[in-house]
């Protein structure tokens, strides 16, 4: 027996599938950690930084829209309280309305540009100086009405307060720093805009404080629920993406030959269809699809002989180098190879050019009939192979079962001819031969 060409391990490797890559969700973060959070409800400051700064993210996208939207609100809520004060105080509906649209209203107006300028500072500058400067008009106006009319116009603002408490977008440092703030003006307000001295609203600020203080567990809690709705939605991202991929993972290894590392018949049959569907639309002329596409049949000679003599582990070695060879012939021809079975293998091409198809095919059967040489005087090939072709027009009906047997035909044709060598069928047309 002569020695044969070495094998390199690389290239008779059977390919593995290439690894599917992870999204944006799963890249960093371990399923694990998420679900340790949701199991002992871990405070936002004990995450883990990945699903921390992912939580933030998420939270500033979300913030300059929610701001958007209540600045809107606050703008809407502003121009009612003008048609408020006409209809229960109109003794100082005048002064409302100056005071409105002159101090309110710009500051709503300049927080919704900034919000949708995302000009975080700004943005939050006017959080509070809105809410704030309608609590001082508020204010400002109760102390100026009828007594009945004070205690509705005051007992509006811890109303208020509570609300913003509940809805404004802030982190509880934040908050305990927006309701300190409030509480500040309208002490102010009322020490400004009341005759009276601050203590004998000594019982309206305790109930602003104890208001403030009350709804901070609520927001609190909202917030907390914010954060638990976020890693639950994490953990089903996660838990979808991981499922994509073992399904793509599998597919992919459903459909690859462990031996060759080649696509199998059945990753071959869908490649196919895809590729007569691609063709058909990418290259037509006056709307009818152009050029051929063949099947190709290709079956080692003799290599029953092959095993017998070298022994069934090199036929293995061997099948992975053709297997090499053809997957790197074909892949440069724009066509696709897979293993059919045995020693045979099938491959199909699209004829770009005239006679693309008989050099692709003869090109494989002369670099298999090269691959294993043996060193010495004879040169004798140890394997060769037989190719049988079927070609169809694209503008045909193009069946690949009709395909595969006239391209069976013509591998039969190639071995009764003496084996190593081409034959060809043109479907549709008397038996030819293109090699
Ligand atoms: P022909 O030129 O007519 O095709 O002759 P042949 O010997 O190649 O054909 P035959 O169908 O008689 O034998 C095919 C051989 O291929 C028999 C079998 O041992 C071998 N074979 C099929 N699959 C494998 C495989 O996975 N590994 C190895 N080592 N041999 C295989
Ligand atoms: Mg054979
Ligand atoms: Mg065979």
């Amino acid at each position: 027996m002569g020695a044969i060409q070495t094998i390199s391990a690389a290239d008779a490797a059977p390919a593995e599938p290439e690894p599917v890559s992870g999204s944006d969700a799963s890249s960093e973060i371990a399923l694990e950690s998420v679900d340790r959070i949701i199991e002992s409800a871990e405070p936002l400051r004990r995450w883990p930084d990945a699903i921390r700064s992912r939580y933030q993210e998420t939270v500033t996208k979300r913030f300059y829209q929610e701001q958007h939207f209540l600045f809107m609100l606050g703008l809407l809520s502003c121009l009612a309280t003008i048609a408020v004060d006409y209809l229960i105080a109109p003794s100082v509906a005048r002064d409302g309305f100056v005071y409105r649209v002159l101090a309110v209203c710009p500051i709503t107006l300049v927080g919704l540009y900034a919000a949708s300028r995302r000009w975080t500072i700004l943005t939050k500058i006017c959080m509070t100086a809105a809410p704030s400067a309608f609590i001082a008009v508020l204010v400002v106006l109760a102390v100026n009405l009828p007594p009945e009319n004070t205690a509705q116009y005051l007992t509006a603002t811890p109303l208020i307060v509570g609300l913003a408490n509940i809805v404004m977008p802030y982190t509880m440092r934040e908050l305990v720093l927006f309701n300190a703030a409030l509480i500040v003006t309208a002490a102010t307000a009322l020490v400004l805009g009341s005759p009276f001295p601050l203590v004998a609203y000594l019982d309206y600020l305790v109930l602003l404080t104890v208001v403030a203080l009350s709804t901070l567990p609520i927001a609190l809690r909202f917030e907390r629920l914010r954060q638990r709705n976020f890693v639950l939605n994490l953990r089903s991202t996660m838990t979808s993406e991981k499922l994509l991929q073992a399904n793509e993972r599998l597919r992919a290894l459903s459909e690859r030959d462990p031996l060759t590392g080649l696509p199998n018949r059945r990753c071959f049959e869908r490649v196919f269809e895809e590729m007569v569907e691609q063709r058909l639309w990418a290259n037509t002329t006056d709307g009818k699809p152009q050029g051929r596409i063949a099947v190709l049949m290709i079956d080692l000679d003799h290599f029953k002989a092959f095993n017998d003599t070298h022994g069934h582990q090199a036929g293995d070695g061997c099948l992975r180098l053709v297997g090499h060879e053809l997957g790197s012939l074909l892949d440069k021809a724009g066509g696709v190879a897979a293993r059919y079975g045995g020693e045979e293998f099938v491959a199909a091409v699209y004829e770009e050019a005239l006679g693309d198809i008989g050099r692709v095919a003869e090109e494989v059967r002369h670099r298999i009939s090269t691959m294993l040489v043996p060193v010495g005087p004879s040169g004798k090939s140890i394997v060769t192979t037989s190719i049988g072709i079927a070609l169809a027009p694209m503008d045909g009906e193009v069946n690949r079962e009709d395909l595969i047997e006239t391209a069976d035909a013509a591998l039969y044709n190639a071995k009764r001819a003496g084996r190593n060598r081409v034959k060809a069928i043109e479907i549709d047309s008397p038996v030819g031969a293109c090699a």
